[in-house]
């Protein structure tokens, strides 16, 4: 395949992690990242008749991998995950490391090392889908909390996203964080109006109950702060003109953890 027609469900599990399915109608395969919880997953499954041939792991938190064990036993699906988290995460049956290739349900993936807010990240991009699944990496208008990287670490994960993933790509991850995100995303980025436009939509799909993801990197570049540590507006506001685009990005970081 040179380019491949998928068919992708994203739903909500627990409070506020996605769940995410890729069908492929061209092998029947269906492929899901990260399990949440089983259950949900099972309820998509039933609804679309789709066979989950295949999951993918982005990394080892208990709200990305707790559901594994239970959908892989009912539809003896095969996993893969990050090899740093081999020994850690139950059920994998084969792990990539960074820049590694594999096949799934027909869809080829590209294994990318983001870490950062954990060390064993890996955000899923299918090229031939125009699809990305960036974990708990990069999320719409925000980033993932560090936990065990530092800022430059994550700094250069998100900048490898913008650098690999091509504008139009489609990007799904693990959170619906979006509204705060907005909220705090202003206050680094005050004068951005394709933001404050954005920010306004975000309210509005919120209020009425709805999703805003996926995303684009199109759209995140543009108005995600955690991907402008270069932009000279952001750096003139922070008064960090002088200082390196990690530098930028973990006082960015800092503002938002304590938001
Ligand atoms: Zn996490
Ligand atoms: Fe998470």
């Amino acid at each position: 395949m040179t380019t491949a027609r998928v068919e992708v469900r994203q739903f909500s599990c627990l409070s506020d992690n996605f769940g995410v399915l890729i069908h492929v109608p061209e092998t029947g395969g269906t492929i899901a990242v990260d399990v949440p919880d089983a259950a949900p997953y099972r309820a998509v499954l039933a609804e679309t008749g789709w066979r989950l041939t295949d999951i993918l792991v982005t990394h080892h938190h208990w709200d990305h991998v707790q559901g594994l064990g239970e959908l892989k036993s009912e539809t003896g699906a095969r996993a893969v995950g990050p090899e740093m988290s081999r020994e850690r995460i139950e059920g994998l049956d084969e792990t990539v490391g960074d820049g590694d290739e594999i096949t799934v349900a027909g869809l080829g993936f590209r294994a990318i090392a983001t870490p950062g807010h954990t060390l064993d990240q890996i955000s899923w991009w299918a090229p031939q889908a125009g699809l990305a699944h960036t974990g708990d990496t990069l999320f719409a208008l925000g980033c993932g909390r560090i936990f065990e990287g530092d800022a430059a670490m994550m700094w250069a994960s998100l900048d490898k996203l913008a650098t690999l993933l091509p504008p139009e790509t489609t990007v799904y991850c693990g959170h619906e964080y979006t509204l705060a995100n907005a909220r705090f995303a202003v206050t680094v980025d005050p004068d951005n109006a394709e933001l404050a436009a954005r920010a306004e939509e975000i309210e509005r799909l919120r209020g009425d109950g709805q999703a805003t993801l996926p995303t684009t990197m199109a759209a995140e570049l543009a108005t995600n702060p955690f991907l402008r540590a270069r932009d000279p507006a952001i750096r003139r506001h922070l008064g960090l003109e002088g200082a390196s685009d990690a530098e930028v990005f973990a006082e960015i970081r800092r503002r938002k953890d304590s938001f």
